[in-house]
């Protein structure tokens, strides 16, 4: 190969939509209402549909995105709230943040995602210890795949928790005929410029049915406004997003469903390369993937990752420690050994770059 790709392209897709994104661009700086302006308010909209939920609220990122719903529940201190071990900080520190406890749980070798089994046994433990009440769920769905929602629902239920998809990696995709959106009470995504619908910036947003919800976390992301701007009615931050953004997500959601096209095209391209010779990434039958990343799992990854290095092929570990084992966290966990196959996992998975593998996987192949 001659040049070496990049591990995210999107240089070559600015090419393609600059027309738009420079003419939407372009109609902000005009207006010049740099935060609220109309394109929030169409964005909102337009996520909204696409995520089949009835509310839409535009933040300053993923982590925001994570965060309010848990200040707008109230949820803190002596509040345990529940996450897979296997994820991005973010998803633990937002919880560390308001004051909570997180509790980490295992996730499921067949899915990458938090296992209810695990979560079972975790939320027995939390009542036979009594000091912390359960108040909340985090599931993630890693790399682009929903979990499994419909059993963490009837945990919910019983339990009486709150359950937030953390669905920063998997905006776009679907569970049957459902979309990412619509499979929990609250839906948080993040536009980090590198997910699959990504700004050019900081961005996330929120998609829930809930109407009394809505309207606290839009108080919260303008410094806990009420009806008048300077009647201070909660907590809250500076957590906008901003109109340029919007707008040149605006853009990308034009064409976000090719964009999902593209990114099963390029999975299936690599499984048909990668039968039978390397751990492929997990699938549901039921599921569409939004194919955040494609991962696979390789014992001994490091002497392939530097051939393929070498060969111009970038490769990135997602993620190299589970987050109990991370210094920040690790008072919060149980210790090495405490969850096993997020453990395995983080030792032998291995990111691919997502965008022309039909190009690449030769070369993969005769590893
Ligand atoms: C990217 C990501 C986030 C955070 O999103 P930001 O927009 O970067 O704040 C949260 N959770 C997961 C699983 C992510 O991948």
């Amino acid at each position: 190969m001659s040049s070496p790709l990049p591990f995210v392209d999107l240089k070559a897709q600015y090419a393609r939509l600059r027309p738009s994104i420079d003419a939407r661009i372009r109609k902000v700086l005009d207006h010049g209402q740099y935060l609220m302006g109309p394109e929030i308010v169409e964005l909102e909209a337009s996520l909204a549909a696409f995520g089949g939920a009835r509310h839409c609220i535009a933040v300053a990122s993923g982590t925001e995105a994570l965060r309010f719903p848990l200040m707008a529940e109230e949820i803190g201190p002596g509040d345990a709230v529940f996450l897979p071990g296997f994820t991005f900080p973010a998803t633990a520190e937002v919880v560390v943040s308001v004051g909570a406890t997180p509790i980490f749980v295992d996730v499921h070798e067949s899915s990458y995602n938090i296992d209810p089994a695990a979560l079972e046994a975790e939320l027995a433990q939390v009542k036979r210890d009594g000091r912390l009440r359960s108040r909340a769920i985090i599931a993630v769905d890693l790399f682009g795949l929903p979990a499994d929602y419909a059993a963490l629902e009837a945990i919910a239920r019983r339990d009486n928790l709150l359950v937030i998809a953390d669905a920063a990696q998997s905006f776009g995709a679907t569970v049957g005929n459902r979309a990412v959106g619509t499979l929990a009470p609250i839906t948080a995504t993040s536009f980090f410029p590198a997910k699959p619908l990504g700004a050019y910036g900081d961005g996330g947003a929120i998609l829930t049915d809930d109407e009394r919800l809505t309207a606290i976390i839009r108080s919260i992301r303008n410094h806990g406004a009420g009806e008048d701007r300077y009647d201070i009615v909660r907590l809250g931050t500076n957590g906008r997003l901003d109109t340029l953004q919007a707008a040149v997500l605006l853009s990308k959601l034009e064409v976000f469903a090719d964009e999902l096209k593209a990114r099963e095209r390029w999975a299936a391209a690599y499984d048909r390369h990668f039968a039978d010779k390397v751990g492929r990434p997990p699938r549901r039958e039921d599921a569409k993937s939004a194919w955040a990343q494609y991962c696979i799992r390789v014992p001994n990854r490091e002497p392939l990752r530097e051939r393929l290095s070498r060969q111009g092929i970038p490769t990135a570990i997602y993620y190299p420690k589970p987050l109990h084992q991370q210094p920040a966290y690790e008072r919060f966990g149980r210790g090495p050994g405490s969850l096993p196959v997020s453990e395995r996992i983080c030792r032998d998975i291995m990111a691919l770059p997502m965008h022309r593998s039909e190009e690449h996987t030769s070369e993969l192949q005769s590893r």
